[in-house]
């Protein structure tokens, strides 16, 4: 498991095949892919702005972000509707 100190995601390389879409999804440009690995990392955790979209696109389900981070700027559907996640 990959784990980053500063945001606390975490890319499960077990499960990560690769595809590159959490890339793509990331306004922030957190992710790379290793490519000799063909696994998605985190490159540059302290840019990360928390908006959940990598861990929300993941097909794979290997993104997890720890979800008692504040971020002020993010308002979702569960903040909306008063929802846990
Ligand atoms: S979207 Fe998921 S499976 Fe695809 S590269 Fe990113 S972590 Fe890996
Ligand atoms: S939570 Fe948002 S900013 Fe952080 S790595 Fe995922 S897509 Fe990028």
């Amino acid at each position: 498991m990959t784990v980053d100190a500063t945001t606390k995601i975490e890319i499960d390389p077990l499960t990560c095949t690769g595809c590159g879409l959490c890339i793509l999804s990331c306004p922030a440009d957190v992710i790379r892919l290793d490519e000799a690995a063909h696994k998605a990392v985190v490159a540059y955790g302290k840019d990360c702005q928390v908006c959940y979209l990598c861990e929300d696109d993941c097909p794979e389900h290997s993104i997890t972000l720890s979800h008692d981070i504040s971020n002020s700027r993010r308002f979702s559907t569960y903040d909306q509707f008063g929802l846990k996640i």
